[in-house]
């Protein structure tokens, strides 16, 4: 493989080879575009992609600054900055995928252990498909045609499974043991906290016992132990707080846990669910989303509330 494929995809096991050999030269640089890549990451939610024009020894100072981060990255010693650090690299690596040749794309799958075959479809066997889909309507398996046990899939759709079997591998691998990593990474990951925001404190919603529905309780216990919840959980638990009297402000202010979050998209979702005066989706709705957690004999979680209190389910202050 070639340089600027291991730039592209420095998780790689042929970058990681490189990377045990290879000797950069300018390690002041390569600390900077490191540090730079980390505070991107996790301050932006998004690490900038590469000048078109690099030549081969600033491409190996980016697949060297991905080690580099994956060191600084452990060493801030928080689960939430490593998820947000994951979305990141593993959106970098969708956008350079969904413009990059075939052959480059199935060699990242391989790496990635996604066996992919492509005949007017790209297809993906059913078990790589339940592990790596987004968990969205759209991806769920009864909206989806099978053949041969396999499941066909657009390119952008497939691309999108890699993308989180590239979030997940970044995350299974970190932190790193953080014992001898030496002393100008350990100034650096300093520096790094130092220009990132805090990580978000959860939100403290009273949970008396049994007044959630246990669907929207283990959504709120998921976002609180920063599990990334699917658009469509979101916006579940996200009209039920609604309904049940929360404020916009609060409900944003609940999401702020989720690595991935974004307070402007957050707060458009969260607003136009209010004007609109969405209802909380029913029982049944909640099972063909893959959200009921439990067989509580009511139709709607809002009844479930209902019942157990006899509370109203729009209290509004
Ligand atoms: S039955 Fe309804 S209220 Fe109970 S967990 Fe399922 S969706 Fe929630």
């Amino acid at each position: 493989m070639e340089l600027s494929f291991y730039s592209k995809y420095p998780f790689t096991r042929g970058a990681k080879e490189l990377m045990s050999s290879a000797k950069v030269r300018d390690e002041f640089q390569l600390m900077g575009i490191a540090k730079r890549r980390v505070v991107d990451a996790i301050g932006k939610g998004k690490i900038p992609l590469m000048s078109v024009e690099l030549d081969d020894s600033q491409l190996l100072l980016q697949v060297a600054s991905y080690a580099v981060s994956r060191m600084i990255v452990s060493l801030l010693k928080s689960r939430y900055y490593v998820n947000r650090y994951a979305i990141a690299e593993a959106k970098r690596a969708s956008s350079y995928m969904a413009s990059d040749s075939d052959e480059n794309v199935l060699s990242v799958a391989r790496e990635l252990g996604v066996e992919c075959e492509i005949d007017n479809y790209y297809s993906v066997s059913f078990q790589d498909y339940l592990r790596y889909a987004p968990k969205s309507v759209d991806y769920k398996l009864v909206n989806r045609r099978l053949s041969r046990g396999r499941v066909m899939l657009r390119r952008d759709e497939f691309v999108r499974i890699l993308e989180e079997a590239v979030k997940l591998k970044i995350e299974s691998e970190l932190p790193l043991k953080t014992e001898g990593i030496p002393a100008d990474i350990n100034e650096a990951a300093e520096e790094v906290r130092r220009s990132i925001p805090k990580e978000p404190q959860p939100v403290a919603v009273s949970i008396e016992n049994g007044e959630f529905a246990p669907c929207m309780k283990k959504l709120l216990e998921d976002l609180k132990t920063v599990e990334n919840l699917s658009h469509t959980a979101r916006w579940a638990l996200a009209v039920y707080m609604l309904n049940i009297g929360m404020k916009v402000d609060e409900v944003v202010k609940l999401f702020s846990t989720s690595p991935d979050f974004d307070e402007s998209v957050t707060r458009y979702q969260v607003e136009h669910a209010a004007k609109r005066g969405y209802k909380t989706p029913s029982c049944a709705s909640m099972d063909s989303y893959g959200l009921c957690v439990s067989n509580c004999g009511v139709k709607s979680p809002l009844a479930y509330r209902r019942g157990v209190f006899g509370k109203s389910p729009a209290k509004h202050d």
